[in-house]
């Protein structure tokens, strides 16, 4: 990956998982076209409730996230990028559908779905961001969970 100057910080401090550190991680989509490598740390589960996460993944989405220097596309054929916004893409598997991967134009860090990996059972749940924003019914079953929507710095 290339240097930009410009980019945000790598993964914030407070939600780096220090057990992660320099393991290595695999994982990959439904169908297995779309496969990933990452090397920690990697951050907490951090569990989106926007709009534009209902409508990509049709629940509230949640990303961990991982620098982008240690991370790598082991099998990307059927991955499609699609910008869900001016400031973000989303991957996802072309054959299946799977939404694995969400990363804003400007950072050093990519979020990858938990639900991807082959190995998870060290990661950890931060909190949720964007809840206001849910219908009524719900978040489901995350009420009890920390806002982070001012930790995170979340763009509107
Ligand atoms: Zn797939
Ligand atoms: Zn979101």
């Amino acid at each position: 990956m290339t240097e930009n100057p410009d980019m945000m910080p790598n993964i914030m401090p407070e939600m780096v998982i220090a057990t992660t550190a320099d393991k290595i991680y695999t994982g990959g989509c439904h169908c297995g076209a779309a496969r990933f490598r990452v090397t920690g740390p990697v951050g907490k589960i951090l569990i989106c409730h926007c709009y534009d996460c209902r409508r990509t993944a049709g629940l509230s989405w949640a990303g961990i996230d991982a620098a982008l220097d240690r991370f790598d596309l082991v099998k990307d054929a059927s991955l499609k990028w699609y910008d869900s916004s001016a400031i973000a893409k989303r991957g996802f598997c072309g054959d299946c559908g799977a939404s694995l991967f969400y990363q804003l134009h400007t950072a050093s860090v990519i979020a990858i779905a938990p639900g991807m990996f082959d190995q998870s059972d060290q990661f950890e749940v931060a909190g949720q961001i964007y809840a206001a924003s849910h219908p009524a019914w719900g978040p489901c079953y995350l009420r009890g969970l920390p806002h982070l929507d001012d930790v995170w710095n979340a763009p509107s």
